[in-house]
């Protein structure tokens, strides 16, 4: 018997409707296999949970935020529990501590450090469909309930899912698959039937909501497929697999497999830094210390009559009010001249195995851009992906150019956004 490790997202579970359907899913996928499934919060639960802590605190403990967060999925995992019941089918919903995902003790974004499911064997041995509740765990040292980070069911399927050897683990959204562009941006995307976990991972750390990057890492490590798909309908999603262009029957390898945007992210300039060895070192070493993840980095070349020069990153805009109040403890020792900041940015990421050997893709994403009026502040590339950071309006139409200069465009409108708020 296969065992199959499903995940459904909070526009899957968003009212007691979907979870009924939800139910009904979970139960025709246990005629004939195990089940084990991860939830998360009913719809915007975790944002409206947010919003609360911060009625109540500016500042709320870390600790106390985990405790509240993690309330959204025990909610979603008992309810969705009580309607398999209903159906006639044992289920028994776990927390994530219950289910032995054990993680540091980082609140917000802990990370899982090992998972003992033995709790999750035992009911899948007598027959039941286990509910794990998504995006939580048990600190390790402080016995504390973490979060994983938002989106962080994703991971927590995966994690469970390599540590029960399960043969797949489908993650369930509110669209069919993981598309070429976000169809809400751009309606003649096309569904990818399968990707690589490298792409996958380009795509998600670039702004693709679909997949938490955490989550295909670890796929990745443990070799497990995971098929994206919706629980709106029935039809094949995205398979996410180490090398979908070589599997016999196969498809040929695409140039570009998606495009991808993000506008969480902002900019910092620091302005006049004098141009000596170590400087560079002493800024982001600085950033570092306040945990703070840098994206991108353009340092210019210093003018020969100041001997200074300008150093601009980018950084999650929620980051940006520490990383600034960093910088500025700094600057009587670097003695920079001042700092700029702006968050009306976004990134906008082609992404594809296939331009490792393919030349001019760089000139034609860029003339694309140039086409549709849009000007290019940051770049940077790794071997599969080529980045751009452009003004926040200049966005959707950044994505919607590349995605035509690559023949991305579908003849016919493939995408359906079937539920959720896109919050
Ligand atoms: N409910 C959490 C969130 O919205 C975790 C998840 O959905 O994966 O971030
Ligand atoms: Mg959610």
């Amino acid at each position: 018997m296969a065992l199959v490790v499903q995940k459904y997202g909070g526009s899957s579970v968003a009212d007691a409707s979907c979870i009924k359907r939800v139910a009904q899913r979970i139960v025709a996928t246990k005629k004939g296999n195990d089940v084990v499934v991860i939830v998360s919060a009913m719809g915007d639960t975790t944002d409206e949970l947010l919003d609360l802590a911060e009625q109540v605190s500016p500042l709320p403990p870390a600790r106390e935020l985990d405790m509240l967060l993690t309330s959204g999925e025990r909610i979603s995992m008992a309810l969705l529990a009580m309607a398999i019941a209903n159906l006639g089918h044992e289920a028994r919903s776990f927390t994530g501590s219950q289910a032995g995902v054990i993680t540091d003790s980082t609140h917000g974004k802990a990370r899982i450090i090992d998972v003992t499911p033995s709790r999750i064997r035992e009911a899948i041995d007598q027959g039941h469909i286990a509910i794990v509740a998504g995006f939580q765990g048990v600190s390790q040292d402080t016995k504390d309930i973490t979060t994983l980070g938002r989106g962080g069911s994703d991971t927590t399927a995966v994690a469970l899912a390599a540590a029960l050897e399960a043969d797949v683990c489908e993650i369930y959204t509110d669209v069919d698959g993981v598309f070429t562009a976000d169809p809400r941006i751009v309606p003649a995307a096309r569904k990818i039937p399968k990707i690589s976990y490298d792409e996958m991972m380009e795509m998600a750390a670039c702004g693709a909501k679909i997949l938490h990057l955490r989550c295909v890492e670890y796929a990745r490590r443990f070799n497990l497929p995971i098929h994206v798909r919706s629980s709106f309908s029935t039809k094949e999603g995205t398979w996410v697999v180490a090398d979908p262009y070589n599997e016999g029957t196969e498809m040929e390898q695409p140039i570009i497999s998606g495009v991808a945007h993000d506008r969480s992210e902002a900019k910092i300039t620091v302005v006049g830094v004098p141009d000596k060895v170590g400087e560079a070192a002493t800024i982001f070493k600085t950033l570092a210390d306040a945990e703070i993840n840098i994206d991108m980095i353009v340092q210019n070349v210093s003018a020969a009559a100041t001997g200074r020069t300008d150093i601009s990153f980018t950084l999650p805009t929620a980051d940006s009010q520490t990383a600034l109040a960093a910088l500025k403890k700094i600057q009587p020792q670097i003695g920079f001249e001042s700092l700029l900041f702006d968050d009306q940015i976004g990134k906008v990421s082609l992404v594809g195995a296939g331009m490792r050997s393919h030349p001019g893709v760089t000139a034609t994403f860029f003339a694309a851009l140039a086409d549709a009026g849009v000007n290019i502040e940051m770049i940077s590339t790794s071997e599969i992906r080529i980045s751009v950071v452009v003004g926040q309006d200049g966005v959707d139409a950044a994505v919607a150019a590349a995605h035509r200069a690559f023949d991305l465009d579908a003849d016919q409108v493939e995408a359906v956004v079937y539920g959720g708020t896109g919050r």
